[in-house]
């Protein structure tokens, strides 16, 4: 297979035409590493900085293979190779990484490094702390769960109107004008759920009991402590989460209650019912975009007018083929930017179909593509791989610095209702995030619990952050509804960044409406760091506070307010 062979950057530990085949040569370099000898400090950083090298050539040799497979995704040869790269090279590497992360970390020389490295240190200590290598095999079971679980889900149709559904298709009726074609088609989608509940909690119940494994072999209590811990949440507790919802409930609920009161006058309705939750209460908007180029050029346009450095690096992905925004057949749904480490850029794929939706989505990714570039020449690659609260900081952040040269995309007269109605999607969205992190304390604090005790649990959270409006003869379907959340089943735990990035968007937008220049410039300062410092100075640089506490969400409440005034 023919990967892109674009210009690189310039490797400084291995030859340029060095090429991952097979385990067999990597394995051979893996064993060198092992026996590299350090005899200095700059011995222990070169050694570090060759590790990541090589972690940056396997990086992107894993990226191509996705990509091509998501882009064509009727292609098996693609698939295959995909799937044998994650058997054999990602699983046979685990047991190397490890064993590197302890002959960097127990080197004599270790200790003399300079202060820059204490968080690197960290990283790294963290990762050898809470590896064991009979969970090598738990990680590889609970991969299968999950494919399981996809194949499930992506094999759910309804017929609506004669024609066979799938879910994807089904909840694009959910914007319709039409109040009967919006309950249609939620009774329709979550009823293939139902069809398949005894299964999915089977499934659930098996990926719960590995996870239970997993964190015991760890030496934890429980697998919440040990998800935060192997999720290298260093700046803040699971307590602090739990305090964070309690917040979310008493300052953001309340808020986004005045939201569903404004949606259920504009709709002309009595009572708002799930289905009514994402119909645009400001008419249908007319299309962004005509083609796919068209999205691109707009979106281009758009990056340009926040930072020129932005829109060249766009149009050079789009120079080299690494953006791919067409919507075809036997492409996989979804979008996502993924890192190019050696050519440090990103390769943007999504599925955009003329709506307002994508232009969000592209935005979005670019924001994760211009961290990428930003970021790219950091030699160590624990610095690339940017925890979630970081990397969501930066896609969002984007959103809204790019917000008001979004009229390229409308007609004048409408990036004032587009402002607000972004705003207000992004507020809606925080108790959802929230209740799906609650649920997950719960499940992994009480690992004993029955089914039904679940989806009663789950319930008592809808009521409590008060989702999806009047749930009155829907309780079975209310019980159910977090099935339909793919990340509690594959990505444990990983949600909430959702909401601490969102609440640092909203503050990166509000010294954004005060000063355009300087909020941008810290912007680009924070995208620049990687994840070369704690959380806590990432979000600093951006020029915000890493800060769950009552009064400081209780003031960026105030602010959005105050816009959509
Ligand atoms: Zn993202």
């Amino acid at each position: 297979m023919k990967n892109n062979n674009k210009k690189q950057l310039k490797r400084k530990y291995f030859s340029g035409d060095f090429e991952i085949t097979n385990w067999k040569n990597l394995q051979i370099e893996l064993e060198k590493l092992l026996s590299y000898k350090i005899d200095s400090k700059e011995d222990l950083i070169n050694f570090w900085e060759t590790v990541s090298e090589l972690d940056k050539i396997v990086g992107d040799k894993g990226a191509w293979l996705y990509i091509n497979m998501t882009r064509f995704s009727n292609n098996t040869e693609y698939r295959d190779a995909f799937n044998l790269f994650i058997s054999e090279i990602a699983a046979n590497s685990e047991l190397y990484s490890f064993k590197l992360k302890k002959k960097f970390y127990d080197s004599q020389f270790s200790r003399e490094l300079s202060s820059e490295y204490v968080h690197l240190k960290k990283i790294i200590a963290n990762e050898i702390e809470l590896f064991r290598e009979e969970n090598t095999p738990l990680f590889v079971a609970e991969q299968k769960l999950f494919v399981k679980y996809r194949e499930i889900v992506s094999k759910m149709t309804a017929i609506y109107e004669g024609e066979e559904k799938t879910i994807q298709q089904l909840s694009l009726y959910l914007e319709n004008n039409n109040r009967h074609v919006r309950q249609e088609a939620w009774q329709l989608m979550l009823g293939c759920y139902k069809k398949e509940q005894i299964r999915l909690d089977n499934l659930f119940d098996e990926l719960k009991s590995i996870r239970v494994q997993i964190a015991q072999n760890a030496g934890f209590k429980n697998y919440r402590d040990y998800a935060h811990q192997a999720k290298g949440r260093f700046s803040y507790t699971p307590e602090d989460l739990l305090k964070f919802h309690e917040t979310v409930e008493k300052v953001v609920v309340p808020l986004v209650e005045e939201f569903k009161k404004e949606r259920k006058d504009k709709l002309g309705l009595e009572i708002l019912k799930p289905w009514d939750m994402k119909v645009n209460v400001e008419g249908e908007f007319p299309n962004p975009f005509e083609t796919h180029q068209d999205l691109i050029a707009k979106g281009i346009k758009t990056i340009s007018q926040v930072d020129s450095l932005f829109g060249e690096e766009l149009e050079n992905m789009q120079k080299n083929g690494f953006i791919d925004a067409q919507n075809r057949k036997a492409k996989a749904p979804g979008g996502y930017c993924y890192p190019l480490f050696e050519q440090g850029s990103s390769f943007i794929f999504m599925n955009a179909v003329g709506i307002e939706r994508d232009v969000t989505t592209f935005i979005h990714e670019s924001g994760h593509a211009m961290h990428n570039m930003m970021s790219k020449e950091q030699a160590i690659s624990q610095y690339l791989d940017m925890p979630m609260e970081v990397a969501e900081l930066a896609s969002m952040g984007m959103e809204l610095i790019s917000i008001d040269h979004w009229d390229n995309f409308y007609k004048s007269g409408m990036s004032e209702i587009i402002i607000k109605k972004e705003l207000i999607d992004k507020i809606n969205f925080l108790p959802w995030e929230v209740a799906v992190d609650a649920f997950q304390h719960w499940i992994y604090l009480n690992p004993n619990h029955t089914a039904k005790e679940r989806g009663e649990y789950f319930a008592s959270l809808l009521d409590r952050f008060k989702i999806d409006g009047d749930w009155t003869d829907l309780e079975k379907e209310k019980a159910m509804r977090w099935m339909m959340q793919l990340h509690i089943f594959q990505l444990p735990f990983y949600y909430i960044e959702y909401a601490i990035a969102q609440l640092g968007a909203i503050a990166i937008y509000r010294n954004y409406r005060q000063n355009p220049q300087k909020a941008v410039e810290q912007y680009k300062n924070f995208l620049a760091l990687g994840y070369t410092k704690p959380v806590s100075e990432v979000y600093k640089a951006a020029g915000i506070k890493f800060d769950f506490s009552q009064k400081y969400i209780a003031e960026l409440m105030e602010f959005v307010k105050g816009e959509l005034r």
